[in-house]
């Protein structure tokens, strides 16, 4: 990555993310392999790719979260310290978060106490000021803080996303991950929803967005991966990537996955 065009961030001079030959098998099903790829405080990032490229395994790696079958071999570098053989609770304790696809809210619970429920770990840690994200969250969402005492289960598929990502961020990570926030959002929406996404550069968080909808998420990122069959074939600036006439060709184009799921 050229220290040029690789950020837009301010605070994007640290790695948070290094990986290194990352790959991961499902038994016999090889669904990543020999993946590198590098994350900047205040950096967003991108990986795009079709159905079944890997993107989900990608996350679910490096979160230490795939399934029983799953497998994952290679170096994975958080803040600069291998974290590879960590459990999910440890990665969550450093500051590595993953919003799945599923959202997963508790939806019988108010709005604002999921929001709490996602500063449960840093109040178990002591932390005296753990519900201090809250004000900054309900800045970045004013929708959360007009719902605050709506039972999540009644809230829009955009609203949920929005209570996902603002759960997490209640746990203060530096490294968050986003599992295709756009997906079952209408285009405004998603809009909206990136929009936000892009404010986080100025927190210093370092984003790591997997995305299907790649206009969308070529727009909004520093830089990209394409992902296909479980192999990085393109990466660069994202403004490169959205230029590129492959990637026009089979992730821009009229009619293609990219913008049937917009
Ligand atoms: P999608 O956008 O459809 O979620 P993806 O890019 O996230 O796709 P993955 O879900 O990571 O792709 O899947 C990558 C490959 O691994 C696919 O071939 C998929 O069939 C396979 N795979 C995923 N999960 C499992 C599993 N639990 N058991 C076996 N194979 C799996």
């Amino acid at each position: 990555m050229s220290e040029t065009h690789d950020m837009r961030g301010i605070h994007a001079t640290r790695d948070v993310l290094e990986v290194r030959g990352l790959s991961a098998r499902y038994g016999k099903v090889e669904a990543l392999s020999g993946i590198d790829l590098n994350l900047k405080a205040g950096q967003i990032v991108t990986v795009i790719g079709p159905n079944g490229a890997g993107k989900s395994t990608l996350l679910n790696a490096l979160m230490g979260a795939l399934p029983a079958q799953g497998q994952a071999t290679g170096e994975i570098r958080h803040l600069g310290e291998r974290v590879e053989t960590l459990s999910i609770e440890q990665r969550v304790a450093r500051g590595i978060c993953l919003v799945p696809e599923s959202r997963a809210l508790f939806s019988t619970m108010s709005v604002e106490d999921n929001l709490r429920l996602g500063a449960w770990r840093r109040s178990k840690a002591g932390e005296r000021r753990y519900l201090d994200q809250l004000e900054p969250v309900y800045a970045l969402f004013p929708r959360l803080r007009e719902r605050r005492r709506q039972q999540a289960g009644t809230l829009s598929g955009g609203e949920r996303q929005m209570l996902a990502i603002g759960r997490a961020l209640m746990g203060k990570p530096d490294l968050l991950m986003l599992d295709e926030p756009s997906l079952g959002l209408a285009p405004l929406i998603t809009r909206d929803i990136l929009r936000i996404v892009s404010q986080l550069r100025e927190t210093g968080v370092a984003t790591l967005l997997v995305e299907q909808n790649a206009r969308a998420a070529l727009q909004v990122a520093d830089y990209g991966y394409v992902l296909e069959t479980g192999g990085v074939v393109l990466e660069g600036p994202a403004s490169e990537l959205a230029a590129n006439p492959r990637v026009i060709e089979t992730y821009l184009g009229f009619g293609r996955g990219a913008q049937s799921r917009a």
